[in-house]
């Protein structure tokens, strides 16, 4: 049984976005594997090792868009494709995903597919059940352990608002998993160098035999949060409990309690 793992390439959490017109621009800022997909290639390299197969990943983006897919051949990933088109300009969640599963469903013998809870630039979270729907196959969402894994089935712990919920679900399917799954590997310098080396296959929209989904959600505007005027002032006093009452007079003071 063979796993994939799709990961996006995102601008550097600590990037300055700016909004003109319209446009989000990160300036020159690098972009690096959306952080969320690391635990996704952690989970996926886990389970290629405990059951055997391989782990290809796989991202769609521009042309020169293989950091991410670099990033996961380093951590240990045995093959990366990028998925890449000047027909997927513009594309939305429901192209992306049709792209996404036409992309898996090229690689042998998938048994499961995994994803990050969500991109760190978009922020949809809804890639991978969209995925799974066009592959008519199960999802498992936010998952934080996976119990048991086998040709069979999978069962898995998902973390909700109201706790801990045990699923279970045939194979092949779909598992986003969330921080809790477990740190993810640094890159070993074997690794580095050997994905250095890598040359990844670029599938265009004629390999995959789709042609580009029409989009259908639009973003009409997208603006700059409101500057906020933040003050900081320390607290200081002889001892603890004089500073927890001065802080304790001023929040009232500011009726925040
Ligand atoms: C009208 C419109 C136009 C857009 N135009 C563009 C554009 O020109 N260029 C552009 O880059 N984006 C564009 N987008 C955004 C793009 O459609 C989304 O980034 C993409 O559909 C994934 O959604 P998300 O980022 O919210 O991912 P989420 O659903 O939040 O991601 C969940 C998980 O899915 C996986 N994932 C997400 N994106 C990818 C990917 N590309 N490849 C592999 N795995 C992935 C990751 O594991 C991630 O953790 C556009 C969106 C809209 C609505």
């Amino acid at each position: 049984m063979n796993i994939v793992v799709c990961v996006k390439q995102v601008p550097d959490s600590a990037a300055q976005l700016t909004v003109e017109g319209g446009n989000i621009s990160w300036g020159e800022a690098p972009l690096v594997i959306n952080p969320w997909d690391e635990y996704a290639v952690e989970a996926a390299l886990q389970k290629a090792g405990d059951l055997g197969g391989n782990v290809t990943v796989i991202s769609m983006g521009k042309a020169d868009e293989t950091e991410a897919l670099k990033h996961s051949l380093a951590m240990g990933c045995n093959e990366a494709v990028l998925i890449s088109d000047p027909a997927l300009a513009g594309s939305d969640n429901v192209a992306a995903a049709r792209v996404l599963a036409a992309a898996i469903a090229k690689v042998d013998d998938v048994g499961l597919v995994f994803f990050g809870k969500q991109a760190i630039d978009s922020d949809t979270g809804t890639l991978p059940a969209q995925v799974a729907r066009v592959l008519g196959w199960p999802t498992l969402t936010l998952v934080s352990a996976i119990d048991e894994l086998s040709a069979d089935g999978i069962k898995v712990e998902r973390a909700i608002e109201e706790g801990r919920q045990v699923v279970k679900s045939r194979l092949p399917a779909v598992v986003s998993v969330i921080k809790d799954y477990g740190e993810p590997r640094y890159p070993s310098f074997m690794g580095i160098r050997k994905a250095a080396r890598a040359t990844i296959p670029v599938w265009a929209l004629g390999e995959l035999g789709i042609e580009a989904p029409a989009p259908v959600v639009a973003w009409p505007e997208v603006m700059a949060p409101q500057q906020r005027e933040i003050a900081t002032e320390l607290i200081t006093g002889g001892s603890p409990a004089e500073i927890a009452a001065t802080l304790a007079d001023k929040i009232m003071a500011e009726k925040v309690l």
